[in-house]
């Protein structure tokens, strides 16, 4: 991959026609590494946060040896790139062909779960052809938790609520070597009492099931930097969840997990798109919705930008943003702060899109980003840089 200072050299050495994903794998490694060090326990990587292999292959290279994934094509991505990875299938409702093959070809071991049901087609497809059930199975009760300090909710749809997860708990341990619980407090969560609260829970379901409990996941959610979207240090997080973790009715040696997707990558990617057409404060870009920008369209994230012309001089005012497909629905409200005299035919860089940008893109309609290069500056902002925000990031009006 062709590797460049900045974004301002991009567009001086290729004047793009097309958007182009700029990846800055010293920022990915960086996270891995905080992660490492930080959390008191095991880091596993949500895979679908980004599942580019150069991302996997780098956060391998930088100590991640797990993988959280959720489909089998995950599965086959994941031990296609890295044979010695642990691959840990946590996605509540798997199809049973989709087990089968994670167990008896890839060598995956940990499943999640959220009701006998499941249960029964894990046990169902894991048993040896011969009738031997598996003996090895890491079985992880999904718990259902609030969404309520998060940005993006993942309450409504996986998890057992405490009426039910005594029993299933005690279900899966007949059937599990390791057992233990799971959530999700919802992504790009705000403040470390989500865990508090969810982890509340955890020990409601651990002490009614009163069942020996060898692993408690505490799963993603840890937040990335945002315009209006500046969360307490990470640190502040690992210390509470460790307090309440050490708390726990559980094995005296029992692990503790997280699954961060966001804040290992988000870093990782920005994006250079150019202005089409101006029509007032509306800009017509080269990429959008149906791109690398899903959120900045569907959830009205605010992603932070900069103009990377050098002769735009006046102040910033807001602006919106319309996708390149020819559908209303192509739409970013933003606002995104950006100088007033900015006009077809000027680039401008998107930041923060390592997590849940690239991943999501696709060719509907032919457009959207092809290409990435690798640059070599900051991103837009860190958690992990120690100085949280360099002066690009000052480009930026937030709402809140
Ligand atoms: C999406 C997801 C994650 C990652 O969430 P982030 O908010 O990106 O950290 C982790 N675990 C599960 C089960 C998920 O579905």
């Amino acid at each position: 991959m062709s590797s460049y200072p900045d974004a301002r050299s991009v567009v001086r050495a290729l004047k793009p026609d097309e958007p182009i994903i700029l990846n800055r794998p010293h920022a990915a490694a960086r996270a891995a590494r905080f992660f490492q060090k930080n959390f008191p326990g095991k880091s596993l990587y949500a895979v679908k946060a980004n599942p580019s292999a150069e991302l996997i292959e780098l956060l391998w290279a930088n100590g991640i040896t797990h993988y959280d994934v959720a489909s089998i094509a995950e599965v086959r991505l994941v031990r296609r790139l890295l044979s010695e990875a642990e691959l840990c299938f946590m996605h509540p409702v798997k199809a049973p062909g989709a087990i089968r093959e994670a167990y008896f070809d890839h060598g995956v071991r940990t499943f999640s779960l959220d009701s006998s049901e499941e249960l029964a087609k894990i046990v169902a497809a894991t048993t040896s052809e011969n009738g031997e059930p598996a003996r090895n199975l890491r079985l992880l009760v999904r718990l259902r938790v609030s969404s309520e300090y998060s940005e993006l909710s993942l309450a409504s749809k996986f998890g057992c609520d405490l009426t039910e997860a005594p029993a299933l708990l005690q279900e899966c341990r007949q059937w599990a070597d390791w057992l233990g619980v799971c959530f999700h407090v919802g992504s790009q969560a705000m403040t470390p009492f989500a865990y508090v609260q969810a982890l509340e829970r955890a020990r409601a379901a651990i002490a009614e099931a009163s069942v020996v409990v060898d692993v408690v996941d505490v799963g993603g959610g840890f937040p990335s930097v945002y315009p209006g979207m500046e969360p307490p240090p990470l640190e502040d997080y690992f210390t509470i969840i460790h307090r309440q973790f050490e708390a726990l009715p559980i094995a005296y040696n029992a692990e503790l997990w997280c699954e961060p997707g966001r804040a290992l990558c988000a870093e990782y990617s920005s994006l250079v798109v150019r202005v089409e057409k101006r029509r007032g404060d509306e800009l017509f870009i080269n990429d959008g919705s149906y791109g690398a920008l899903f959120d900045a369209a569907h959830v009205a994230w605010k992603f932070p930008v900069v103009a990377l012309e050098d002769d735009l001089i006046k102040p910033l005012q807001d602006f919106a943003f319309y996708g390149p497909t020819c559908d209303d629905a192509d739409f970013m409200e933003g606002p995104f702060a950006l100088p007033e005299d900015i006009q077809a035919g000027d680039y401008i860089e998107i930041g923060m899109l390592g997590a849940y940008g690239a991943a999501m893109k696709t060719d509907f309609n032919g457009f959207g980003a092809t290409r990435s290069v690798v640059v070599e500056d900051e991103p837009m902002a860190s958690l992990y840089d120690g100085s949280r925000v360099r002066p690009a990031a000052d480009n930026v009006v937030s709402l809140r």
